[in-house]
């Protein structure tokens, strides 16, 4: 299959997870929504259902979710509880909430209260301290209760066997996507910023074992490709979520390549794998520990800068010229981690944009000026 018709059925996904969803249903097949962030998704397929993330909308209005949301909830987290409440979502057989941010963990309980009986809520608490003995525990722990509850939706158990089997589709699919990342990156001239996003996007609709292999031959084909002669710019995006087509097309107009990102949807949650022997949920806990350099997670050595320092370095490494944050409105983690990074890329000379956006955007104008501006000082 050529590169353009492999494109275009992963944005056809990731345009319609609606669509998709559905399909799974008349298959007969259980879907779970899951939250962001590190759920783990391989409990899900484990127990033979499809997980299918939610990432808010970039097609809804916050109307129904304001009943239970304070006005300064980023609009992810009201959009996402907008789908619960309109019947977008009706289809689905559970979700699993985490609860890493302030946002996440009051929304939650506003998420089960919401839902009444109509949809089992799965409540996720992470660890703080995800290293230590007694924290691998903690989300041990956790995991083990997102097991039973997925258990008995599934109405069958969790073995072992299905669990390491379910943490070999992950890696691989895991995988998968970081080698996407990498081939995007240096072939910008066959996949755009708005067609490398649907790629990315996809995966959290499609089962992913059907999503790797397709990625597999995407990859195949983008590796076969001759060098790439490039003549545009290229920056590293950086912040939760960047998948607006219509935000994303400023980037293709103006000549910028993504050359790499440091987006919590995109590339954040899928830098470590599980290991696929031994004790499967403890491989989870580890896999847990090993996620790092997260605005997200809790760092023992915060006063080293360690995670900015990593994000110059992916600058650097990846090729880019520059870096493009996407603020979330509301989002505290991103706004305090801001001035730290700020830092870090004014001491390497590396220029950068800050774009405060929310998925209630309509209006690109005032972000076009500003990414117009910015290729013209790269
Ligand atoms: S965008 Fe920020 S505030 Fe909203 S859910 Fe994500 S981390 Fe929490």
């Amino acid at each position: 299959m050529s590169i353009d018709v492999l494109l275009k059925e992963f944005q056809e996904v990731s345009e319609h997870p609606y669509k998709v969803l559905s399909q799974y249903k008349a298959e007969g097949k259980k879907v779970i929504g899951v939250l962001p962030y590190y759920a783990p998704e391989e409990l899900v397929i484990a127990a033979g259902m499809v997980p299918m993330g939610i990432w808010g909308s970039n097609k809804k209005t916050i109307a129904l979710a304001k009943e239970y949301c304070a006005t300064f909830y980023c609009t992810i987290a009201q959009l996402a509880l907008e789908m619960l409440l309109d019947g977008t979502m009706d289809q689905l057989d559970g979700i699993i909430t985490p609860t890493i941010c302030d946002t996440l963990r009051p929304m939650s309980q506003n998420i089960r209260v919401a839902m009444g009986d109509k949809l089992p809520c799965i409540f996720l608490a992470h660890p703080q301290y995800r290293r230590p003995a007694f924290g691998m525990q903690f989300t041990v722990d956790q995991y083990t209760n997102v097991k039973k509850e997925l258990e008995k939706i599934a109405g069958a158990e969790i073995t072992d066997e299905a669990l390491r089997g379910a943490i070999k589709t992950m890696n691989a699919s895991r995988a998968a996507r970081r080698e996407f990342v990498k081939l995007a990156g240096q072939h910008p001239e066959a996949v755009s910023a708005v067609l490398r996003s649907a790629v990315l996007r996809s995966a959290w609709f499609m089962e992913k074992a059907e999503h790797t292999a397709k990625l597999q031959q995407l990859n195949a084909e983008l590796a076969a490709l001759p060098a790439s002669n490039w003549k545009g710019k290229k920056v590293l995006t950086s912040g939760i979520i960047c998948d607006n087509p219509k935000l994303l097309q400023i980037f293709d107009d103006n000549g910028i390549a993504i050359a790499a990102d440091d987006v919590a949807q995109e590339s954040r949650l899928i830098r470590v794998d599980a290991a696929e022997t031994g004790d499967p949920m403890m491989a989870l806990a580890q896999m847990y520990a090993d996620q790092d350099y997260d605005v997200l997670l809790f760092d023992e050595k915060s006063s080293e800068n360690r995670r900015a320092d990593y994000v110059v370095k992916q600058v650097k490494e990846s090729g880019a010229q520059g870096l493009i944050l996407f603020m979330q409105q509301f989002c505290d983690p991103e706004e305090m981690e801001y001035p730290y990074l700020k830092k870090a890329l004014d001491a390497a000379g590396i220029p950068h944009v800050k774009l405060g956006v929310d998925q209630q955007m309509r209006d690109f104008g005032q972000a076009s000026t500003a990414i117009q501006a910015f290729a013209d000082v790269l």
